[in-house]
């Protein structure tokens, strides 16, 4: 297996770097210069470090789910150990703090007096509104108006928190024309203002800033999983949108050759349909929101919509280091349909009592298939890290209509 590059100069392999107008060139060489001379300081880690503990509630539990571990066996014997990491019990119910945070502490650093974000499904946008808000710090969102639509209860939500939503008019609406807005506006508020970017995508800098700021869930999962059975897993398994929290736990992992790590895509009604969000999977390579990784794009080059039952899984990219994952073939990625995402959710909520994020739900969908694979390449059983991205209230709606109704009851 081929080990992944270290960050050169901001390419993972030949996946990343900068394609922006230059106009940005500066601003995105400033905020190199501040994760090297501010963010990766011990005091600037210290503090990091309070803020996640006494504001987040870190380090999050990973938990021994064992009884879904006897599920997933077709023998229905308990042969894998199953392990997750909790980032649903996260302040805000999420992973996507974590970044928000230290982004925001980062801006405030450098001096920055205004944060801007783009968010699709809100989530994004609730977690910086939350950081800024625990800082004072003005934020403003922009959101595809389709997106403020369909998403009310999040755009409540950031405005409760003291964030201005944006809407944008542009383009399809959606996550894509907002992710213009932001860069639009940065270029112009450079001097004053971050661009909070919400997952390990983007130009260089931010996969890797956003990577460092997420890797807390892979080191904690390290030594946890150290401390509780003596060895490293055999596995670690994540969903995956933009890929954050994917990058996050495989940065504990990924130097050590034996941890094979799966990435799990949302593939919507299925591949074949056209409707999904499985870039890596069926997507090429091409440049979205200023840097190389795969898209999904049409034969033109234009860039598609995505599909999937999980908002945060909708994004027509993937951060550029798990495009080198890939080719490199360190890590693999599967992707799982709507319809699986949502068994798996009632599977897990039923023998664990957790409820998962609708994102979460992808890889428990595949764990099953996963650990046998797994085992039957070491030869014995499996013990596995999953990453339990989030909570599923957020999702409440989706699995009252599609879980508790009369059909999905039955074709269970
Ligand atoms: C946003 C989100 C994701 C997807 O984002 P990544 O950057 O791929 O981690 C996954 N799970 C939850 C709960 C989310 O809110």
């Amino acid at each position: 297996m081929v080990p992944p590059a270290q960050e050169t100069a901001g390419w993972y392999g030949p996946f990343g770097g900068r394609f922006v107008s230059e106009t940005l060139i500066p601003a995105l060489d400033e905020l190199t210069v501040a994760t090297k001379e501010i963010s990766s300081t011990d005091a600037f880690k210290a503090e990091l470090r309070a803020l996640l503990a006494d504001y987040v509630g870190r380090p999050t539990p990973l938990t021994e789910a064992s009884r879904l571990a006897r599920e997933i066996d077709p023998a229905k014997k308990t042969i894998h150990r199953l392990f997750l990491k909790r980032e649903d019990l996260c302040h805000t119910g999420a992973h996507k703090i974590n970044n928000a945070l230290g982004q925001v502490l980062l801006a405030s650093k450098m001096g920055k007096t205004r944060i801007i974000a783009e968010t699709g499904a809100g989530q994004h946008g609730v977690a910086t509104a939350t950081a800024c808000a625990l800082f004072g710090l003005p934020c403003e969102v922009y959101m595809g108006a389709e997106d403020v639509k369909r998403q009310a209860p999040n755009v409540g939500r950031m405005r409760l928190l003291g964030a201005k939503v944006i809407p944008v008019e542009s383009g399809s609406r959606t996550l894509k024309d907002a992710m213009n807005e932001a860069l639009r506006d940065w270029v112009t508020n450079v001097a004053t203002t971050h661009y909070c970017i919400g997952s390990a995508a983007g130009p260089h800098p931010y996969p890797e800033l956003v990577a460092r700021f997420q890797s807390v869930i892979g080191d904690e999962a390290r030594a946890q999983i150290l401390e509780r059975t003596g060895r490293l897993p055999d596995a670690a398994i994540a969903c995956i949108g933009g890929g954050s929290n994917a990058i996050g736990l495989f940065r504990g992992f990924v130097s050590a050759a034996s941890v094979k790590l799966f990435g799990v895509e949302a593939a919507g009604h299925g591949i074949e349909t056209g409707m999904h969000a499985a870039t890596l999977t069926a997507g090429r390579v091409g440049v979205l929101h200023g840097s190389k990784s795969y898209v999904l794009c049409d034969d033109g080059g234009q860039i598609q919509e995505a599909h999937s039952i999980s908002a945060g899984l909708d994004y027509p990219g993937v951060g550029p280091e798990h495009a080198w994952l890939k080719t490199s073939g360190r890590a693999r990625y599967l992707s799982a349909t709507d319809d699986e995402a949502l068994a798996a959710a009632a599977l897990v909520t039923r023998t664990e009592g957790i409820l998962p994020a609708l994102e979460t739900s992808h890889p428990f969908a595949k764990i099953g298939a996963i650990a046998t694979e797994v085992a039957r390449s070491i030869g014995r059983p499996a013990t596995i890290v999953l990453c339990l991205s989030g909570r599923g209230d957020k999702d409440l709606e989706t699995f009252l209509g599609r879980l508790l109704s009369p059909v999905a009851e039955g074709s269970k």
